[in-house]
């Protein structure tokens, strides 16, 4: 018996096609102070999606895409799924050794990317694409409908995340899933023709699906914010001021730079809240903000989001609320027999929304993709976390393994682990992501050395970092290393990640010398940074991520920076590292990056532990 309804239409673009010729002259697509109508985007991703197909684009053909957040974006999304072809986002933020394992590992058909980008990638990589040399091709094409013929199983994405073994994993998503999930969020948390949804979430992360297509085939209005303002609370809070928004979508992370940058709310505005737990003081503070809260859930191999439930203010775990349509959550023993209500166990997901599996990985796939036990023929997702029935709705409570989150990113600490031991000197690594103050956990990196070594813990911190930084993104690199004569063990032997100590906040000086801030400029920064990142203090040659800070913190810093009067934009915090550059930019104050006046302090004096470790 099959659980998967019949859907509305076959994939996400022919839906789109439809409401095209519903609503083919209000806008579809807001950016910048452009507009783009529903006729246009279509004519557009019609033109370029038959130059894709003339290049071998088809059902079950990936094209990877590397491309500026711009409407072109949008564009190439829909061509190459209207060409019958499925996406792959390669993010350029990536280091390029992981983009290369990703290409080599999905062996796209096309790599679709522009003038500017271009030179992430090798001379005579295959398949490249420019956009801009097809231009005058796509422009003499028929803007009309393909009509291509694919089915709700061909593929429509291919999205990559973290893997324990050591290399990411890539999740293959069929059309019919997508659509699927489609059909269940326009009835919960629900969207209409009339909503105005600001999308921010990077396309590289699948929860950006939601934010793209759902207002596209609703006839509802997509408000694309540019890569600058996403990472931006106060352009955020702009934006959704400006468009009237009606709908944001935001990790907890997120949510909380809204509220770090003072907002007062939006009444009415819908607030999805998903990708890692919703903490109680949160959600407790967003009902007040604006209208229906709801907390989605859902592993990218289920497609975007499995479970939803609205929110209210109360006391007590946020539940994730119940299945999406066409889905079904089990919570099972080790035996995949149900556990009764109330009771832990691990989370199975079954139903529509069921990736195909790991592109190229059967061994993966047949081991976290299983047999429905309850349901002859259909499969089941083992999402590794532990939840537990509370009523009618699901209680997530942790992981049954090391995958964790920070800011909304998905991480296998095995990963980092496998990566650190290949790095010279190194014998064993654990790798642990503790929480360094509420509702903020940063990775702390534990080495075993194959013998002594002389090399100071700040070199060999850097050492680390930069070999890490080669193939991990920057949110896989620790925060923190510290090497260990031996790791603590349990009385069975196992590694004790429990016992292992609380990581140094100071340790990570780098190997730049303290440089004492001059000015009043260099200093009140000097002061919001260490007060941020709770150090002693902060030298005005420190680089921001290799001490500890990350976007959010970088945001926060910034938001206080503005409070004090110093005029920098969001922005330039992300572009300059160190308080001499930024100080640079205020402007009267000389910040050369080589100061005469190096002041030496004793290492120990900026060791001090962090206070609280769960
Ligand atoms: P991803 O594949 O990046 O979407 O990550 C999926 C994992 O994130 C899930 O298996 C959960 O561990 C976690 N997750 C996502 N959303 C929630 C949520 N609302 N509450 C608790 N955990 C969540």
């Amino acid at each position: 018996m099959s659980t998967i309804p019949e859907l509305p239409f076959v994939s996400v673009t022919a839906w789109f096609e439809h409401q095209v010729r519903a609503t083919p002259d209000a806008v579809a697509l807001v950016f910048d102070e452009r507009t783009i109508t529903y006729a246009e985007l279509n004519g557009r991703a019609n033109r370029l999606a038959r130059v894709l197909q003339s290049l071998g684009i088809g059902p079950d053909k990936v094209a990877a895409f590397c491309l500026a957040r711009t409407p072109e974006l949008v564009v190439a999304l829909l061509a190459v799924m209207k060409a019958g072809g499925a996406y792959l986002p390669i993010d350029r933020d990536l280091p390029a050794e992981r983009q290369a394992f990703m290409l080599q590992d999905a062996r796209p058909t096309l790599l679709l990317t522009q003038r500017d980008l271009r030179d992430l990638f090798p001379q005579g990589v295959e398949g490249l694409l420019v956009l801009e040399d097809v231009e005058a091709r796509v422009a003499a094409e028929s803007g009309e409908d393909l009509g291509v013929a694919v089915t709700a199983e061909n593929l429509a994405y291919v999205m990559y995340t973290s893997g324990s073994t050591g290399v990411p994993k890539g999740v293959e998503i069929p059309h019919r899933a997508l659509v699927n999930f489609l059909v269940a969020m326009q009835k919960r948390p629900g969207l209409a023709r009339t909503d105005v949804l600001v999308a921010i979430t990077t396309v590289s992360f699948d929860i950006s699906g939601l934010e793209i297509y759902l207002p596209l085939v609703t006839g509802a209005r997509l408000v694309l914010l540019n890569r600058d303002d996403v990472g931006d609370g106060f352009r955020i809070i702009h934006h959704l001021e400006k468009q009237q928004a009606t709908v944001l979508q935001a990790t907890p992370s997120t949510w909380r730079m809204l509220l770090d940058a003072k907002w007062a709310g939006r009444p009415g505005l819908k607030m999805l809240c998903g990708g890692e737990g919703l903490p109680r003081d949160l959600g407790n503070q967003l009902v007040t903000k604006g209208g229906e809260l709801w907390n989605m859930y859902g592993p990218t191999e289920t497609t975007i989001w499995s479970a939803c439930g609205r929110v209210e203010a109360g006391t007590g775990i946020i539940t994730i609320g119940e299945p999406i349509d066409a889905t079904q959550l089990y919570i099972l023993d080790a035996k995949l027999r149900q556990v009764p209500p109330g009771v832990p166990g691990e989370l199975y997901i079954g139903g529509a929304g069921l990736a195909r599996g790991y592109r190229n990985r059967p061994e993966l796939t047949a081991e976290r993709f299983l047999p429905d036990p309850f349901l002859a023929g259909n499969f089941i997702y083992k999402t590794g976390d532990v939840a537990r029935l509370r009523g009618r709705e699901i209680e997530v409570q942790g992981r049954m393994d090391h995958q964790v989150k920070i800011r909304g990113y998905r991480i296998e600490l095995g990963e980092i682990e496998a990566r650190l031991t290949e790095c010279p000197g190194v014998k064993e690594a654990v790798v642990t992501a503790p929480e360094v103050a509420p509702g903020r956990k940063q990775l702390a990196a534990y080495i075993v050395l194959d013998a002594p070594s002389a090399e100071a813990e700040e070199q060999l911190a850097a050492r680390l970092r930069d070999f890490l930084k080669k193939t991990l993104p920057d949110y896989m690199v620790p925060s923190f290393f510290q090497p260990l004569a031996a790791f603590p063990l349990t009385p069975n032997g196992k590694i004790d990640r429990k016992a292992l100590p609380a990581p140094k906040v100071e340790q990570a000086r780098a190997s730049q010398p303290f440089v004492a801030p001059q000015g009043p400029v260099e200093t009140k920064l000097a002061e919001i940074w260490a007060e941020i990142l709770g150090r002693e203090k902060v030298g005005t040659q420190d680089n921001i991520f290799e001490i500890g800070g990350d976007s959010l913190l970088i945001f926060r810093i910034a938001a206080r920076a503005n409070e004090a009067g110093l005029p920098l934009a969001v922005r330039q915090f992300f572009q300059y590292r160190t308080i001499a550059e930024l100080a640079a930019q205020v402007g009267g104050e000389a910040a050369a990056p080589a100061r005469p006046s190096l002041v030496a302090v004793s290492r120990e004096a900026y060791r001090r532990p962090v206070a609280a470790r769960s």
